[in-house]
């Protein structure tokens, strides 16, 4: 029971150890928001495919101003102009549209005059003023999106524009989030005497989807050890993670650890030298991982960040997440354990090109408010006294 607590960083090397790959599947661009790409992708054709005209106006023989032009045809956007440009022509152009044989400029419609099939060049043009060369976003073949890249919007467009219509993406992860509790009530219900809301199991299952996970609704646990082990079966039989919430200490209704151990869920730690959230308990069962986190809303949610969220993350193939996402100036002193890392919930603001971090409110692992609206996580390095203000810290991200 004396267990040495280990590090943050040691508990994240043995979660990361632990966790093996998914297996891949191909999704149309669609369905692929959020997932992470196992494939590279590169451009099929060059983009644009061909010369294309940057503006509205006309394509013409690059010269100086002054010139009337007859207007002989014109290229739209997906209706290029069969025509070839020679001296005295202009084709009508519009952006986007392709550029005709022969022409070696565009100028833009606010610097011409037309009228009577005649066009007025009132600027001069350079050759290739206005003009998109094919290839100038994409050449043929060239790598756009590397494997192990979380797609967001805008890699999505990348990948269209390079010629994709699906895409060989990681399959999400089943993240089954259990909940642990005879005072939970579904949010929203009414509550009798001693009872809460549990506001872990939909803040869980948000930021296991936040992390491309699927998870369907929070499963509860009543304190019961019977009842904690049918629940827990059932939720590894049907998922590739399994993140509980509370019920994972030494008090007499604390069932979850017997649970997992009568199920021959192999402990791989429990108990991080951290605050919040010193209770944190990690195992796995073949493939599947186990997270038992605490109770407390905010040491589960700050645990999901540290722990979790890596897990779930190269799960997908995604490379491993660095421990600290960047530093911070501390903006005000903050009390330090001497025992424990604090993870404390702060807001982050510029000021003269330095990031600084202040406490996001009262720090009480029960003070949910501390998580909105924070910025980031900030370690707080164990040790006696103050970590004094003025004094740089690493930064994790939230999840939120
Ligand atoms: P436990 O880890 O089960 O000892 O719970 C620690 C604290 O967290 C207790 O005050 C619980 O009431 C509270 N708690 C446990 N589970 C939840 C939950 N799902 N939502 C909100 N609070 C919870
Ligand atoms: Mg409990």
């Amino acid at each position: 029971m004396t267990q040495e607590l280990i590090t943050i960083q040691e508990a994240r090397e043995r979660v990361l150890h632990a966790t093996g790959r998914l297996p891949t599947e191909r999704v149309d661009i669609g369905e692929a928001l959020g997932r992470v790409l196992a494939d590279d992708v590169a451009a099929a054709a060059d983009v644009p495919p061909f010369p294309s005209s940057a503006m509205d106006g006309y394509a013409v023989l690059a010269g100086p101003a002054g010139r009337r032009l007859t207007v002989i045809g014109e290229s739209r956007a997906g209706t290029p102009s069969a025509d070839r440009l020679s001296e005295g022509a202009a084709i009508r152009i519009s952006t986007g549209g392709s550029v005709p044989d022969g022409a070696t400029a565009v100028i833009r419609q606010e610097d011409t005059q037309a009228g009577d099939g005649q066009v007025e060049i009132q600027a001069a043009t350079e050759p290739g003023q206005n003009i998109r060369p094919a290839g100038d976003d994409m050449r043929a073949g060239a790598p756009i999106l590397r494997r192990g890249t979380r797609l967001g919007p805008s890699e999505l467009g990348a990948a269209v524009a390079a010629g994709a219509g699906s895409l060989v993406t990681s399959c999400r992860p089943r993240v089954a989030v259990l909940c642990t509790g005879d005072e939970l009530r579904a949010p929203g219900e009414p509550l009798g005497p001693g009872e809460i809301h549990n506001s872990n199991g939909p803040m869980l299952v948000a930021a296991a989807i936040r992390c491309g996970a699927v998870a369907p609704r929070p499963g509860r646990l009543p304190d019961d050890r019977a009842r904690t082990e049918a629940g827990l079966a059932q939720a590894l039989k049907s998922s590739d993670v399994v993140v509980v919430s509370g019920g994972v200490s030494v008090g007499p209704h604390d069932h979850v650890k017997p649970a997992l151990a009568a199920l021959g869920v192999e402990e791989v730690f429990w108990r991080v030298a951290l605050q919040p959230g010193k209770p944190t308990w990690f195992g796995v069962s073949g493939s599947r991982l186990v997270f038992g986190l605490p109770g407390n809303p905010v040491s589960a949610a700050v645990t999901f960040s540290l722990f979790v969220a890596p897990a779930l993350a190269t799960i997908q193939g995604a490379p491993p997440p660095a421990v600290t996402s960047g530093e911070a100036i501390l903006a005000t002193a903050v009390a330090r354990n001497p025992q424990r890392e604090q993870a404390i919930r702060v807001v982050l603001e510029r000021r003269a090109s330095q990031t600084f971090a202040t406490p996001n409110g009262p720090q009480g692992s029960h003070i949910v408010t501390s998580l909105v609206g924070a910025g980031a996580l900030a370690l707080i390095p164990a040790g006696e006294g103050r970590l004094e203000a003025g004094t740089p810290v690493s930064l994790v991200e939230l999840i939120r």
